[in-house]
């Protein structure tokens, strides 16, 4: 590193950062477009064109160029914190990230050829260093489901950060010229520590495009589409590995499973899409009324399973009820129509060890008693068949 000089090491800057951008926009930004990638884009494009400036200012000692390169450091560093906010979903306002980077190539200018000139970088690494500390500090307050990934963009933002930051105090109480400051902090050190930074913040960030993209596919996978609630595979997938859990612990474990009532006249009478609707406000019906423990899954078409956690078949029985209750203010049919109903099997595990299966079975036959009794009500469904609940008529 020594051996090369400082306008070699621009360039080799310059074509490290055009390198990274090209294979950051193609292979992620492109396939993503999510604002963290892009913002990461704009910073690398703007640390690109501040070692053009730098070079510039180095060959043909164009002065307003390095004062500009200053502008252009700030400005991508600006970029990384804004991306990092956008991590959490965060807004950053563009306009407000030029006024650093004004001031940055301004105090540079107004300082170069006086006897004060460090000044300028003074300056440059002051904001730097905020700004990259700030993104640094977002990181860490960030709770993604990725965060391993996250955590790790946050130490090496943190460390990127402390390094500007002692930089400035070592320019400001040694000066540029002495050799504690050159071996600590020169030109060639300091642009080796951004080029790793660069491919250790642009790897981070591929990844956790990655990793985001997983989630959301994962969810989508495991969700309805109409309804938002658990699809039937997942609902089992979960309710599997409660069910087993809550029978370890020796916690009674709630199974209902429901059907909309005359679900096939609404549609006819209403059309397809107000059946559509009846069935999201059934949905949401089940949302108000579940707890956090408690899961809801579309068992397919118009009918619903729910497994309540810590529940008894008499617990069951009432939220049943107020599901009925939310679905009758939710659903309103057109033309003054009564409120659509549901009617609802129930079983618990209490006293028992019965899989997920044989539960769902017994909710089901239980279900369709509620059915032949006159529907609009849930009852309980035993073991020993035909056991009905005192009767929960609305
Ligand atoms: P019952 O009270 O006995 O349950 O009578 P029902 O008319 O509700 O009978 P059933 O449960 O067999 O009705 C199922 C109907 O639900 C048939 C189908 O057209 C309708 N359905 C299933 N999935 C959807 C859906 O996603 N949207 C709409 N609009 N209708 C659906
Ligand atoms: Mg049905
Ligand atoms: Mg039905």
């Amino acid at each position: 590193m020594v051996l090369l000089d400082r306008s070699t090491l621009m360039v080799v800057f310059a074509v490290t950062t055009l390198t990274m951008l090209v294979l950051f926009y193609f292979d992620t930004y492109r396939k993503s477009r999510a604002p963290f990638a892009g913002w990461w884009c704009v910073a690398v494009a703007s640390f690109f064109f501040a070692a053009v400036f730098y070079f510039l200012a180095e060959v043909q000692d164009v002065g307003w160029s390095g004062s500009a390169g200053n502008g252009v450091m700030v400005l991508g560093s600006g970029c990384v914190w804004a991306g990092t906010r956008s991590v959490a979903g965060r807004r950053v306002r563009p306009w407000l990230l030029g006024i650093p980077a004004i001031a940055a190539n301004a105090i540079d200018a107004a300082v170069r050829y006086t006897e004060h000139a460090r000044i300028g970088n003074i300056a440059l690494l002051a904001l730097m260093g905020t700004a990259v500390g700030l993104a640094s500090v977002e990181l860490w307050r960030e709770r993604a489901h990725s965060w391993h990934l996250v955590r790790s963009l946050a130490v090496a933002t943190a460390f990127c950060a402390a390094y500007y930051l002692s930089r400035m105090a070592g320019l400001a109480l040694l000066g540029p010229a002495d050799p504690l400051f050159q071996v600590l902090f020169g030109t060639g050190v300091t642009l080796l520590m951004a080029i790793v930074l660069l491919v250790v913040v642009s790897s981070s960030i591929t990844s956790l495009n990655y990793a985001r993209r997983t989630e959301d596919l994962q969810e989508l996978a495991s969700r309805d589409g109409l309804t938002g609630l658990l699809n039937r595979g997942e609902f089992m997938h979960q309710a599997h590995r409660r069910l087993r859990a809550n029978a370890e612990a020796g916690v009674s474990t709630a199974v209902v499973m429901a059907d909309l009532d005359r679900f096939k006249e609404i549609n006819d009478r209403f059309g397809h899409d107000a059946g559509d609707g009846v069935i999201r406000a059934f949905a949401d019906a089940c949302r108000s009324v579940a707890r956090s423990g408690d899961l809801v899954g579309r068992y397919g078409g118009e009918e619903f399973s729910l497994l309540l956690e810590g529940a008894a078949a008499e617990e069951g029985v009432r939220i049943a009820d107020r599901i009925n209750a939310a679905l009758a203010e939710y659903a309103v049919l057109p033309g003054g129509a009564g409120a659509p109903t549901a009617s609802f099997g129930v079983v618990d595990s209490r006293d028992r060890a019965a899989g997920l299966q044989r539960l769902l079975r017994e909710a089901d036959r239980a279900l369709y008693e509620a059915k032949a009794a006159g529907r609009n009500r849930a009852v309980i469904g035993s073991p020993a068949a035909g056991r009905e609940s005192a009767d929960q008529r609305r």
